[in-house]
């Protein structure tokens, strides 16, 4: 056990898990990035915590997860305490501590993040269940009476899998579909192994099933099963459906050999990757599996900056490009992307073209290069986002063969819903709460929802915090509680 005192944080600088070297990542290494830290690195670093008596981290953290309390158990060597707390708020913690955004959340929250370098908080998290489950520590459910009651979720993403977990806590028998043969969802399918290595949501699924949860994959619901069935046969159906509609920028040229959609691009990579079928099953709004071109020697460029970008850059290194080129219509500072995805790319070799927006993608019948306009930075928008203008005369084409283009996605919520009563927005994403509805639930008493199909596009720690909440609304739901008084929901 290490020895804190206060002011450890002024002896230790700030120190991540060493990362594989960069000649593997550029050499074609798909491996996790981060390794992971031994007893006496966790507990030196989670030592580094101040307990400053205001954890803004907590706050900033989505889940809100009890921060300073598990990096003081970690010091104490108390690893399966620290799991165990853990898991009272994140259904998830491995995949948020390997995958959120720390810089953003709660990282870029923590006090030392003022010149001393925050704690490493997601490099903890991590450590903590990884070991823990390492140890065969598995989630205790002794005390949990079964209700007898029966819910189907739709989605084996994280909001999907979160909700598993809490209904499983709360004695309701939980069964996931999923139109995938793994489960995960994006986690699975979209980002990529040198993020999120795949073995840790196989580990998931296991203690998941321990839990008591049920799994039906490959099945398609709305296609293999109608939803009628499932709300027969099941008492409550959460909807974790994702976001999947690409968000078409509408670019002259799309149509040419060697333009990539991010999505299919990462995902037949990922099969590839970990020893999967590259010709499965489409992902979902694109019907034809993609050949996925050889990229050893080619220009690469990547049309967006957020964390699919990232993805896709990061990819096209290792899979051997000649050059990598990210382009992003606004500058660094307004970039979407974690700046740790964007410091990483960056070492790896990855040109950045920032304030440069694309105006057509030119070539004869192949791909040769994307005409770009620069930018400049107006004033902010309805969402307080700066618009970029384009600046006239300043129009260049920077030289291609294969350009991947990564502008985001936005839900659709499939037309079966329709009949069912359950609402959508103009933007696709589904409709719940507000107007005496439980929080979660849609127009339809027995149909909760939540993650990206609820909130639009967005990060694994949100998913896993609306899956976590829409199970406590079932479980009320279940118990009687038909609704709340309009007064006290959100309109
Ligand atoms: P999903 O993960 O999309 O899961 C939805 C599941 O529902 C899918 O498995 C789908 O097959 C299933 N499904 C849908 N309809 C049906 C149906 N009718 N029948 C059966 N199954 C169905 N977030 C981060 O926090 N950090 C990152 O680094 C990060 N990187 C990303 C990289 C990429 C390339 C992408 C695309 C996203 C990234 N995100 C990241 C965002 C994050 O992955 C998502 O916000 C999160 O996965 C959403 O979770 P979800 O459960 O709502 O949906
Ligand atoms: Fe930070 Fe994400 Fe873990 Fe919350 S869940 S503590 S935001 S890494």
């Amino acid at each position: 056990m290490s020895k804190k005192h206060l002011f450890q944080f002024l002896d230790s600088p700030r120190d991540m898990p060493p990362k594989v070297p960069l000649a593997a990542r550029v050499a074609g290494s798909f491996d996790e990035l981060y390794g992971s830290f031994g007893q006496a690195e966790a507990s030196h670093q989670a030592g580094r915590c101040l307990d400053c008596g205001n954890p803004y981290c907590e706050s900033k953290c989505p889940v809100h997860n009890y921060i300073p309390n598990w990096l003081q158990l970690v010091q104490e060597g108390r690893i399966v305490e620290a799991a165990a707390l853990c898991h009272e708020t994140n259904p998830l913690p491995e995949m948020c501590g390997r995958v959120c955004p720390q810089d953003r959340l709660c990282e870029g929250a923590c006090t030392l993040n003022d010149g001393f370098g925050a704690v490493t908080i997601g490099a903890v998290e991590k450590y903590i269940v990884d070991t823990a489950f390492a140890q065969g520590w598995r989630p205790d459910l002794s005390k949990v009476k079964p209700t007898g009651k029966r819910v189907a979720i739709i989605g084996a993403g994280p909001a999907g899998l979160a909700c598993a977990d809490r209904l499983a806590r709360s004695g309701i028998e939980a069964t996931v579909f999923d139109r995938y043969e793994q489960i995960g969802g994006l986690l699975q399918f979209g980002i990529p192994s040198f993020k999120l290595d795949k073995a840790v949501i196989a580990t998931r699924r296991a203690v998941l099933e321990g839990m008591g949860v049920h799994f039906r994959l490959g099945v398609d619901v709305g296609r293999d099963v109608a939803i009628d069935e499932l709300l027969s046969e099941f008492d409550a159906v959460f909807l974790g459906l994702g976001a999947y509609r690409y968000t078409d920028g509408g670019l002259p040229g799309q149509e040419l050999r060697g333009v990539l959609l991010a999505l299919p691009f990462l995902v037949q990579n990922g099969r590839i990757v970990t020893g999967g079928d590259p010709q499965g099953r489409p992902i979902a709004g694109w019907e034809t599996a993609l050949a996925l071109p050889d990229l050893r020697g080619q220009r690469v460029v990547v049309l967006g900056g957020g964390d699919t970008g990232m993805d896709c850059v990061r990819s096209a290194i290792r899979l051997g490009a000649a050059s990598v080129t990210c382009a992003y219509r606004r500058d660094e500072a307004n970039m979407p992307g974690s700046a740790r995805e964007v410091a990483n790319a960056r070492e790896e070799g990855v040109q950045f073209l920032f304030n440069r927006q694309p105006l057509e993608i030119v070539g004869d019948g192949q791909a040769s290069g994307v005409r770009m306009v620069e930018t400049q930075l107006g004033e902010p928008d309805a969402n307080g986002r700066r618009a970029a203008q384009p600046i006239p005369g300043s129009e260049s084409i920077i030289d291609a063969d294969v350009v991947v283009i990564a502008f985001g996605f936005s839900p659709r919520a499939p037309q079966w819903l329709e009949a069912l009563g359950v609402q959508a927005q103009a933007n696709g994403r589904i409709k719940v709460g507000g107007n005496g509805r439980l929080p979660y639930q849609t127009g339809h008493d027995a149909l909760f929802a939540g993650g990206d199909c609820v909130r639009g596009a967005d990060l694994v720690v949100t998913a896993v915090q609306e899956g976590r909440d829409a199970a406590a609304s079932i479980a009320r739901m279940l118990r009687g509680v038909k609704a709340i008084p309009a007064a006290l929901t959100a309109a």
